[in-house]
């Protein structure tokens, strides 16, 4: 699906990033998997998913609240490769805590991690696209960002941010041949639900027709679909992955 593809995947040592990678790697693409950390442990994870689907993924290191780190980080890629075929904003944070109880100090911060690093790498990529008239950005939000719960102003607000940056982009971009969709996870069994409250998984779960919390690979697998030409008619678009999730139940 991905063979002679070129893609950039942040986020990408661990939980619905790291899935991706081996997503896209198993369907061909050339994969710079981006991580703000280096780690032997991750190289070595890189080169045994690179040598077991045959094809390459190059470790780059930077922060995405980093402008100058990310601006490097690009131009960098760029000067490798003959276009970039697929950017996919995975990078973020969770934050859960009362209106009344969050600083403006970390709502900034929170939309700098989710938000405002996503706009700045689109822009950063997109410039490459519209030189090969052609591209998919796919940029991760969440359900969280549809509909309001107790605890979400700074989370929701960021993930809002990017569905409707999402559409904003889409119109702008689609005369350049590049699409951009966003995905929305529901209840995603990653590090990011580690310290979150039993009876709010339990209270989700219940609302869950599936009845199960997903998996990365779930949700990375309409990442894949979003890239691929498959969804070559499909842009501004926010995809839901949650299991048929009917609300918070308040
Ligand atoms: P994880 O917590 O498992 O992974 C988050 C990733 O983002 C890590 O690789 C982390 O790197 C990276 N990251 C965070 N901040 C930065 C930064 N400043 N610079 C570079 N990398 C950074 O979460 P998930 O895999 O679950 O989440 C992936 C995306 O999916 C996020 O955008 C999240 O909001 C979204 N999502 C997840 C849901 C879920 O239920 N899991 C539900 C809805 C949306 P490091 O390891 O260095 O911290």
């Amino acid at each position: 699906m991905l063979t002679g593809k070129t893609a950039i995947i942040t986020g990408a040592n661990r939980g619905i990033g790291l899935a991706t990678v081996e997503a896209f790697a198993k369907q061909g693409a050339v994969v710079w998997a981006c991580v703000r950390t280096q780690s032997e442990e991750f190289e070595q994870k890189m080169k045994e998913i690179s040598s077991e689907y045959a094809t390459t993924i190059t470790p780059v290191y930077f922060d995405v609240t980093k402008e100058s780190e990310a601006k490097e980080a690009v131009k960098m890629i760029g000067g490798y490769s003959k276009g970039i075929d697929i950017l996919v904003n995975n990078a973020g944070i969770s934050v859960e805590r009362l209106f009344s109880m969050t600083s403006i100090e970390t709502i900034g911060n929170t939309m700098e991690v989710n938000f405002l690093s996503q706009v700045r790498l689109a822009q950063l990529v997109s410039r490459l696209m519209v030189r090969n008239r052609t591209g998919s950005i796919i940029n991760i939000a969440s359900v969280s960002g549809i509909e309001s719960e107790q605890g979400s102003i700074a989370y929701g607000s960021s993930k809002a941010a990017v569905i409707f940056s999402t559409k904003t982009m889409a119109v702008e971009l689609g005369k350049y041949g590049i699409r951009v969709n966003s995905v929305s996870p529901g209840f995603i069994d990653t590090d990011m639900w580690k310290n979150r409250d039993n009876d709010v998984s339990d209270r989700i779960m219940t609302r869950t027709p599936l009845g199960r919390k997903g998996t990365a690979q779930e949700v990375a697998n309409v990442i894949l679909f979003l890239a691929s030409d498959m969804a070559s008619y499909m842009t501004g678009q926010n995809l839901v992955v949650d299991g048929g999730r009917l609300g918070w139940g308040y």
